[in-house]
């Protein structure tokens, strides 16, 4: 008996049965999901400046799932004929040297002109789920509410190409959906600045004095990348040394050989975090886009970019395929051990897998 308390023998309490333990999970619990939209429905969407429509083709365009890559560019195509007329500009600059500062203030004043405003980001390093650094909402506190802005962090981390080429594409998106000016926001160190560059209208660096080295790191490629410079933090005791820097930044450009535009960079100083000088900075950029419009080295840009991003494409897709075939990943760790072992040259392994690799797609 399983309660020998309940026996009639015993004088004592009984011993009531227990209640079955329920289940912990709810049985009836469905997980909403909203229905997937159709492709009209988000290009439609799209079209119509809704947020959220832009924000979930967005989203496919950052996945990895290759059915919603196919989604994506789908869409991608329907947005084309509707993209292209924004002015799209690059700002980088190393940590520290205040680019949301800067983009939030820029970006409003921006706005206080009209028109809608999309901040985007490349940071391969970054990782979503670790917070992204780049283009976080919290970062620029009061542009994130702002009703005419639209502020996305950079894709999570992957390679640089398929990072950039994401961004790229959400730019399309972006324009379609009436977004007149994008911003798109670098950790200015190292290779991304190269991906911006062939993404964007106008190249904004932002430099720093009063640090010791003037240069601050910043390769000497990416200061000829730039359309111009402005050193920040011009406020308070740091304004004779911003002048300073300017002055030397002046110098630097003119060692450089003479742009494709034919446009001379310009160095300004300012301050973002008290909001001083950036009139003028749009002044500079404005002075920039006539000049532009006026040579036609705009539209001659924008061409070379796309036959850049055409073949960036095609490197991306052949890459992907390559490395995301499960028989060549086996073969490549094998075949990697090999030439650590010195027993096979790169250059044979290369061959021969590639080889391989070719004679599967042949089939
Ligand atoms: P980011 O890493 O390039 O995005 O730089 P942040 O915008 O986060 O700025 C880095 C630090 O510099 C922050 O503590 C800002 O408050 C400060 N800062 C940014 N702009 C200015 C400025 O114009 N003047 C001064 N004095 N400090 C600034």
């Amino acid at each position: 008996m399983e309660h020998p308390e309940n026996d009639s023998q015993y004088a004592g309490l009984t011993v009531n049965s227990g209640v079955t333990s329920q289940p912990t999970v709810n049985p009836y619990f469905r997980p909403r999901r909203k229905p997937m939209p159709s492709v009209a429905e988000m290009v439609e969407g799209i079209l119509r400046g809704d947020i959220t429509m832009l924000s979930r083709a967005v989203t496919l365009v950052e996945s990895v799932n290759p059915d919603h890559y196919a989604l994506a560019q789908e869409i991608i195509e329907k947005c084309l004929p509707s993209s292209g007329r924004s002015r799209r500009i690059g700002i980088t600059g190393v940590p520290g040297a205040g680019k949301s500062t800067s983009i939030d203030i820029f970006g409003r004043h921006v706005l206080s002109r009209g028109g809608k405003l999309a901040v985007l980001a490349i940071d391969p390093s970054s990782e979503r789920t670790k917070g992204s650094i780049l283009g976080d909402k919290t970062r620029m506190e009061k542009l994130s509410t702002h009703p005419s802005a639209f502020i996305r962090p950079s894709p999570s981390a992957g390679s640089l190409g398929g990072v950039a080429r994401k961004t790229r594409e959400t730019i399309v998106l972006c324009e379609a959906a009436g977004y007149n000016n994008i911003f798109v926001e670098t950790v200015g160190v190292g290779q991304s600045e190269t991906a911006v560059h062939s993404m964007v209208d106008f190249f904004l660096l932002i430099q720093l004095a009063g640090t010791g080295d003037e240069l601050q790191g910043i390769k000497r490629g990416i200061m000829e990348m730039a359309d111009g410079i402005v050193i920040n933090k011009a406020d308070g005791d740091n304004v004779g040394p911003a002048q300073l820097a300017q002055a030397q930044f002046r110098s630097a450009l003119r060692l450089f050989p003479p742009t494709e535009s034919g446009w001379q960079p310009e160095v300004l100083t300012y301050s973002g975090y008290f909001e001083l000088g950036i009139p003028e900075i749009w002044d500079m950029i404005d002075r920039y886009f006539a000049h532009v419009d006026a040579n036609g080295y705009f539209e001659r840009k924008r061409m070379q970019q796309a036959r850049y991003w055409m073949y960036e494409t095609i490197d991306e897709r052949l890459r992907r395929d390559f490395y995301d075939d499960p028989a060549i990943a086996v073969e490549l760790a094998g075949l990697e051990q090999k030439v650590l072992a010195n027993r096979v040259s790169s250059f044979i392994a290369a061959r021969d897998i590639l080889n391989r690799y070719f004679a599967t797609r042949q089939k």
